[in-house]
């Protein structure tokens, strides 16, 4: 169960957003903490297009993720 879906803007394919669909991106779920002591879950969508925009952490998991997979194909 994901809260939020952080999407690359104007990428090339349509991400699906919703609740218990499977993207075909292969989203990053990725857990954070909040002020109250619960966590919030958001899906990291990855842009299919080739292009990274610097996010900090989120731009580094991207890449890391995308190095892993360059080097199984
Ligand atoms: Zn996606």
């Amino acid at each position: 169960m994901v809260d939020l879906h952080v999407t690359p803007v104007g990428d090339v394919i349509e991400h699906d957003t919703s609740a218990d669909g499977e993207c075909v991106c292969g989203p990053t779920d990725k857990p954070v903490p909040r002020g109250d002591g619960s966590v919030c879950w958001i899906a990291i969508h990855h842009s299919l297009d080739g292009r990274e925009r610097p996010q900090g952490e989120t731009t580094l998991t991207v890449l890391l993720n995308e190095r892993h997979l360059g080097e199984e194909a």
